[in-house]
């Protein structure tokens, strides 16, 4: 069980790997302790360390301290990234398949005033707060199912074929059929780069 004792030392390493304490530090170790301890993860760096995956909502700063809490990384597909834009996780057991979402409330936000009405500065006040402030009035919990698919997980990669158009390889079954041809996702329905 990873305890309330821990945040500090959580906190000091993710900030390491983040290269600075800000709310969203705070707020990404308070979410990932609550929600490993939620799915029943005690060591997820060690002996539970094949058994999590975690779902991002958003690439921000919280981000990297997920990653830094629950050792979960995109290289090593324990990671997935969803451009949603909210401040929330899932973590999954693999083992047991249980699943907890963890929402940032945004209510938490004007409610860090409440505990450093001293504090001026919104930013400090709400890194200061946040610390403190119990599990309650900074998250929201949802008991999920999430569907994963073998293509989906850590492994060698299942499938690899080349584009038809691009004749560039797509890997792990991420390619698209159009008229029975295989193409990448980019050549399918556009992608993020046009050739300069
Ligand atoms: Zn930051
Ligand atoms: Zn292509």
């Amino acid at each position: 069980m990873l305890k309330t004792s821990d945040f500090e030392e959580l906190l000091d390493e993710s900030v390491k790997i983040h290269g600075h304490l800000c709310p969203g530090q705070v707020l990404g170790v308070r979410m990932s302790i609550l929600g490993l301890n939620k799915i029943i993860i005690h060591d997820p760096k060690g002996a539970d360390r094949k058994s999590i995956m975690v779902f991002v909502e958003m690439d921000r700063c919280a981000t990297d301290a997920v990653q830094s809490v629950t050792g979960c990384s995109l290289g090593h597909r324990t990671m997935k990234f969803l451009d949603y834009g909210k401040m929330a996780a899932t973590y999954v057991n693999l083992t047991t398949g249980r699943a907890v979402r963890v929402i940032a409330k945004e209510e938490s936000r004007e409610r860090a005033r409440d505990y450093f009405p001293g504090i001026e500065d919104k930013h400090r006040c709400q890194l200061e707060a946040y610390k403190i402030m119990p599990d309650e009035e900074l998250f929201d919990l949802m008991a999920v199912n999430v569907l994963l698919r073998p293509e989906d997980m850590p492994g060698r990669p299942l499938r690899r074929v080349p584009c038809n158009r691009c004749g560039e390889y797509v890997q792990d079954m991420r390619e698209m059929y159009r008229n029975d041809m295989a193409l990448c996702k980019p050549c399918a329905e556009g992608g993020y780069y046009s050739a300069a």
